[in-house]
C-alpha cells in the first residue's frame, strides 16, 4: 500500500520526456525511466484502498477498466517504497510475463481506476512496472528459467505478437516442447512491425525474444502458415495449435480517388518505415516517405498518432491529423465516471511533437472525408473534406450530419489511412478450418477452443484489435487450458475462471 499518508503528502509525477524539437531528430525512446529515489517516492502514493480498483480488468462503458493481468499493483508499489526490489520484480512477474512492454506502451487503465485519482492524480502506476523490470534486466535478474522437466508435449504457435509470446513462454515454462512461426522476418508482432521506435524501442524487444530462446522456445520465422507450410502438416506435427494471428485486416476508405499513388494505409507505412530503420538495405518507396510532403492522417487514434511522430521525424512539411468525432472534454464527463477510463483530451506524445513543430496542435475534429484528387499522372495533390455536426435522435441514438458550407480542400501529397481494422485476416483461418464471427475466430474467452479439434486462438485474432495487456492476458489463460486439454489438470496460473 505505500505509505499510509503519502497520497496527501506528494504530488503525482511522472518520467521526464526529452524534449520534442530534440527527440524529433532521432528515433529512440522518447521517454525517460524513473531514478530510484522517484519511484520509491511515487510508490508511496499508493494508499490503503482496501478494493484496489487498479487490477479489475474489466470492460465498463466499452473501455477497459482496470489491469487486465490483474497486476498485483499496491503489493509492488509498497515494496518499491521499501526499497525491496527484487521481491517487488517477482510479485510483478507473476502476473505479466512482459513489464517492460506494458511498462512502456500500455494506455494504463490502471491509473483510469487508480482509488486516489476518484479526488486526485493517479499514482503513477505504469513508470514505476517499468522501473521494476528495467532494474531486473540492470542487475541480471532477469536470466533464462530452462524447464526442469518435460512433457514430451509439442505446440505450435501461430504468430509471435504478445498473445503468441505470452501463450509461448507458459507453455514452454510448463515443460511442453513450443515452437511459433511467424511469417515476417523479425518476432514480436506489432511490437516490432507496428509500434514505432519511439514508444518502444526495438532492443527492448529483441532482448526478450533472445530470453525465450535460452529458454527453449524455437522461432521459425519468414514463414507464412497456410501458404510456405500447410495447415494439415502443422496439425499432424504437433499435439496442439494456437492461432495467435493478430487483427491486421485493414479497414478502407473507397471514395472516390482511393486509387491514387500516394493514399495509402498507415499500417503498411509504419511497418515500411520500421523495417527501413532496422535493415538499412531495405529501399524504402518514394511513396511512403513523407519528406517535404503535405501529410493527412485520416484517423483520431493511437495508429494515427504514431504516423505523424514518424512523418515528423522523416521531414514531413505540413500534417493535419483528421478525426470523425469531436474533441474530447477536459474534464470527465458525467456519463465517464470513475472506475471506467477517463474520456479526457490529451496531447500524446506525437501531438507534443507536431505542436512544437508546426506551432499548433495539428488535430482537426468532426470532419468527414469526401474525395482524393489525383494529378493527370495519377499522384495525389488533394483531400477533400466537409464539417460534421454530431446530433442525437429522439431515442438517444448519436448520428452525424454534414453541415452545408463547410466543404474544404486540402493539399496532400500523402494520405494515410488510420481508421481501425476490419479483424482478423482469413487466408490462416480458412486454412485452419476455423470458424469466424464478425472476423474473428469463434472461440469462447475462458475456453479459447476454436470449432477444430486441438486448435486454440487468442489476442486480436479472437477479441478483435485491442491492447498488449489484453494479449498478454489471453496468451496467459489459452496456455491454462491448453496445458490442462493435453495434461488432464495444470499447474499454470489462470484468472479467467475466478
Ligand atoms: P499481433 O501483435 O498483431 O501479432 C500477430 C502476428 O501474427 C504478426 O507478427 C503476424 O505477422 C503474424 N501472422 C499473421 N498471420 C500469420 C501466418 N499465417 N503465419 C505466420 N505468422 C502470421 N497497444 C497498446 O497496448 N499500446 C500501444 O501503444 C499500442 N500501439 C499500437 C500501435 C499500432 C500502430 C497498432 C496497429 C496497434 C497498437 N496497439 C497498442 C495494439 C497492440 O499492438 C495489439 O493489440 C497487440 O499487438 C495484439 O497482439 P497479438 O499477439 O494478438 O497480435
Amino acid at each position: 500500500m505505500g505509505k499510509a499518508t503519502g497520497f496527501m503528502e506528494i504530488k503525482r509525477k511522472t518520467v521526464s520526456e526529452r524534449k520534442p524539437l530534440e527527440r524529433m531528430k532521432d528515433w529512440k525512446e522518447y521517454a525517460g525511466s524513473f531514478s530510484d529515489a522517484s519511484a520509491k517516492e511515487q510508490g508511496a502514493r499508493c494508499m490503503d484502498c482496501s478494493i484496489p480498483f487498479c487490477h479489475i480488468g474489466m470492460e465498463i462503458e466499452g473501455a477497459t477498466s482496470g489491469c487486465p493481468v490483474y497486476n498485483l499493483i499496491p503489493e509492488w508499489n509498497d515494496l518499491v517504497y521499501k526499497g525491496r526490489w527484487k521481491e517487488a520484480l517477482d510479485r510483478l512477474l507473476k502476473t505479466n510475463n512482459f513489464p517492460e512492454f506494458t511498462g512502456r506502451v500500455c494506455p494504463a487503465p490502471c491509473e483510469g481506476s487508480c482509488t486516489v485519482a476518484i479526488h486526485d492524480p493517479a499514482v503513477t502506476i505504469k513508470n514505476i512496472e517499468q522501473k521494476i523490470i528495467d532494474k531486473g534486466f540492470e542487475k541480471g535478474w532477469m536470466e533464462p528459467r530452462i524447464p526442469d522437466r518435460l512433457t514430451g508435449k509439442k505446440i505450435a504457435v501461430i504468430g509471435s505478437g504478445p498473445a503468441g509470446l505470452a501463450a509461448a513462454d507458459q507453455l514452454n515454462q510448463a515443460g511442453h516442447k513450443v515452437t511459433i512461426y511467424e511469417r515476417a522476418d523479425r518476432a514480436g508482432g506489432l511490437l516490432t512491425y507496428g509500434i514505432p521506435n519511439m514508444k518502444l524501442d526495438k532492443g527492448v524487444v529483441e532482448r526478450r525474444i533472445q530470453l525465450l530462446r535460452q529458454e527453449g522456445i524455437e522461432f521459425i520465422l519468414n514463414t507464412e502458415v497456410g501458404k510456405d507450410i500447410s495447415a494439415e502438416e502443422i496439425k499432424t506435427s504437433f499435439d496442439a495449435v494456437i492461432l495467435c494471428t493478430g487483427a491486421q485486416k485493414h479497414r478502407d476508405l473507397p471514395l472516390e480517388g482511393r486509387e491514387g499513388k500516394g493514399v495509402r494505409f498507415a499500417m503498411d507505412y509504419l511497418t515500411r518505415s520500421t523495417e527501413k530503420l532496422l535493415d538499412n538495405q531495405i529501399h524504402l518507396e518514394d511513396e511512403l516517405n513523407a519528406e517535404g510532403k503535405d501529410v493527412i492522417v485520416i484517423g483520431g487514434g493511437d495508429t494515427g498518432a504514431d504516423c505523424i511522430a514518424t512523418a515528423i521525424r522523416q521531414g514531413a512539411k505540413s500534417i493535419v491529423q483528421l478525426g470523425k468525432h469531436p474533441q474530447l472534454p477536459m474534464k470527465r464527463a458525467d456519463t465517464n465516471q470513475w472506475p471506467a477510463y477517463p474520456q479526457v483530451f490529451s496531447l500524446e506524445y506525437a501531438h507534443k511533437e507536431a505542436k512544437e513543430k508546426f506551432g499548433k496542435d495539428i488535430r482537426e475534429y468532426s470532419i468527414q472525408t469526401k474525395k482524393f484528387v489525383t494529378d493527370e499522372k495519377g499522384n495525389l495533390k488533394e483531400l477533400h473534406t466537409i464539417q460534421m455536426e454530431k446530433k442525437q435522435d429522439e431515442n438517444g441514438v448519436f448520428y452525424f450530419e454534414e453541415i452545408p458550407g463547410t466543404e474544404k480542400i486540402w493539399p496532400a501529397q500523402l494520405v494515410l489511412i488510420a481508421i481501425g481494422f476490419e479483424g482478423a485476416e482469413e487466408p490462416v483461418l480458412h486454412a485452419f478450418g476455423v470458424k469466424t464471427m464478425r472476423n474473428r475466430v469463434l472461440a469462447a474467452y475462458g475456453k479459447f477452443l476454436t470449432t477444430e479439434d486441438n486448435v486454440f486462438a487468442a489476442g486480436d485474432a479472437r477479441r478483435g484489435q485491442s491492447l498488449i495487456v489484453w494479449a498478454i492476458n489471453e496468451g496467459r489463460e489459452v496456455a491454462y487450458q491448453v496445458d490442462e486439454y493435453l495434461m488432464g489438470s495444470t499447474s499454470l496460473p489462470t484468472v479467467a475462471n475466478m
